[in-house]
This record gives C-alpha cells, structure tokens and sequence, in this order.
C-alpha cells in the first residue's frame, strides 16, 4: 500500500464551481495530481492555469458525467497521462428544488442523471483499474439531504439518499478500495443558481446566503479521507455549518 505522503492521482467530476474547484485547489496544494471535469472547459482551463502557476500539477479534460462514454474517456485520459488512478471524488450534481406537485420532470431526470447516474458512471469508469491495482478510493459528495427530506427538496434527497446506499454497498463488496462518502450542509458555490422553481430557489439561496460554509470546509474533510493510511477508511463525514439546523 502506498505511503500517505505519496502523491495521488485524484479525479475530481464538476470541478468548474464551487466545492468540485475547492477540492481541485486543496489537493493540488497537498502536492497530488489532479485531474479535473466538467462541461465548462473555460472555468477548468482557468482553474488549471492557476494551479500550475503555484506550483501544483492539475490537468482537465471536457466532461459529462450523464454520459457514460463520457466518463469512461475521462478516466482513459487520467490513466494515460498518470498511468493510474488512486482516488475520484464523484463530486458533479445539480439541485433544482420544486414541489412535487409542480411536475417538474426535465428537472427530475436531470437530477437523476447527473447526481445518481454520474455518480454510477464514475465507479464504472474506475472500478476495475481500482480492483486491478488492488488499492483506490471513491469518494462520493452526497449531501445532509441524504439524512433529512424537506419539502422542494425530495427528488434531490432521493438521489442523495441513493448515493449513501450506493456507496454503503461499494465499500461492503471491496475489501481493498475505500469508499467515503461527503456529506455537506449549506456550502458556498453554485449550486442554488440554475433552474427550480424560482420561489423555492429563492429560499435555498437566502438560506444559503446566512449560513453557509466556505467550499474549503467541505475540500478540507476530502483531504482528510485522502490522507489517511490505506487501511483506514473514512466511511462518512458530514460537514455542516454550526448554525443549520
Ligand atoms: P456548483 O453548482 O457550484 O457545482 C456543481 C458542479 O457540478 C459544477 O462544476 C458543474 O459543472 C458540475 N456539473 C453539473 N452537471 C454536470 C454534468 N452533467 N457533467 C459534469 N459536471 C456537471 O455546486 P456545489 O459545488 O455546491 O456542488 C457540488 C456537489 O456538492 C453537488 O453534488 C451538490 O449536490 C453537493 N452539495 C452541495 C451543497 C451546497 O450547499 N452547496 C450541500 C450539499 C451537497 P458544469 O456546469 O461546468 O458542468
């Protein structure tokens, strides 16, 4: 098994925003490769560049974590450039909130496909080379919405909750590849701005706004998971501001 200072390849999906870029920043500080996706190339190019300039080794490449083609080319490119893949933070997801009622069904599907489908895209992509090396880490950022339903909220808790059981089920069946899996609370980032009922949008943002945790927070638990020996597996870390209730 490796020595926790080694430098790690680490994958990390929606990493154009919020806590996807956070932990692409934290990671490359701690001196680990690490290979950033998303569909925004321009805020990965930019988010790259940074990284190099300080010294750090940070690579991108175009992602859509709803295709598994998608995925699996992103994965390919990882273990071409670095020659393996130590961990992946399947960390892309979207949250239009609405009532069930309003039949919001794009939204569902897209919700679906991004933060439960992706997150199963993710672990095709890497598993097998995982099991192959006999040493990995799948990091999965599901949510205290996948501990607690509220209302606007109970398709994006459902995926959420989908991914804690997913992973549960991972880390049961592989007795050599960690599975941990975040948990955040309100995080400052992107997340309240695209789509949902605008009345329901309004509330998470408002909420967001009073209380929440800078991405760093929630980079600094994934750190942490990463950095333990490789017989230690941080099962969950939830991360939520001391103020939410
Ligand atoms: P952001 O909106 O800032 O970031 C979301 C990221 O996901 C973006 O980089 C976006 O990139 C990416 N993404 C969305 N769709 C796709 C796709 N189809 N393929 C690839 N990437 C995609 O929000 P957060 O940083 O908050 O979200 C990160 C994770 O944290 C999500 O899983 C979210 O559910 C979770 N979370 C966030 C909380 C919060 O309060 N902020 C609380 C609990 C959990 P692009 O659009 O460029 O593709």
């Amino acid at each position: 098994s490796m020595n926790p200072s080694t430098p790690k390849t680490v994958l990390v999906t929606g990493a154009s925003s919020g806590i996807g870029e956070a932990t692409a920043q934290r990671l490359a500080a701690d001196g680990h490769h690490v290979f950033v996706g998303a569909r925004r190339t321009d805020r990965l190019e930019t988010l790259v560049a940074g990284l190099r300039a300080a010294g750090g080794s940070a690579d991108f490449q175009e992602l859509d974590v709803t295709s598994l083609e998608s995925m699996r080319a992103f994965a390919a490119a990882a273990r071409e450039r670095y020659g393996r893949i130590d961990v992946l933070v399947n960390n892309a997801g979207v949250m239009p909130l609405s009532r069930i009622d309003a039949l919001r069904i794009d939204e569902w599907d897209q919700m679906i496909d991004v933060n439960l489908r992706g997150t199963l895209h993710g672990i095709a992509a890497v598993l097998p080379g995982m099991r192959a090396q006999g040493t990995g880490h799948v990091i999965n950022v599901a949510s205290t919405s996948a501990h607690r339903v509220d209302p606007t909220a109970a398709v994006y808790c459902a995926t959420k909750y989908a991914v804690r059981a997913l992973s549960e089920g991972l880390r049961q069946e592989n007795d050599r590849v960690r599975v941990t899996v975040v948990s955040p609370g309100f995080t400052q980032s992107e997340l309240t701005d695209r789509g949902g009922d605008p009345v329901a949008q309004g509330a998470a943002r408002a909420a967001s706004e009073q209380l929440a945790i800078p991405a760093s927070a929630v980079a600094d638990a994934i750190a942490y998971a990463i950095a333990q020996p490789e017989n230690v597996d941080v099962n969950e870390v939830v991360v939520r501001p001391t103020a939410q209730g």
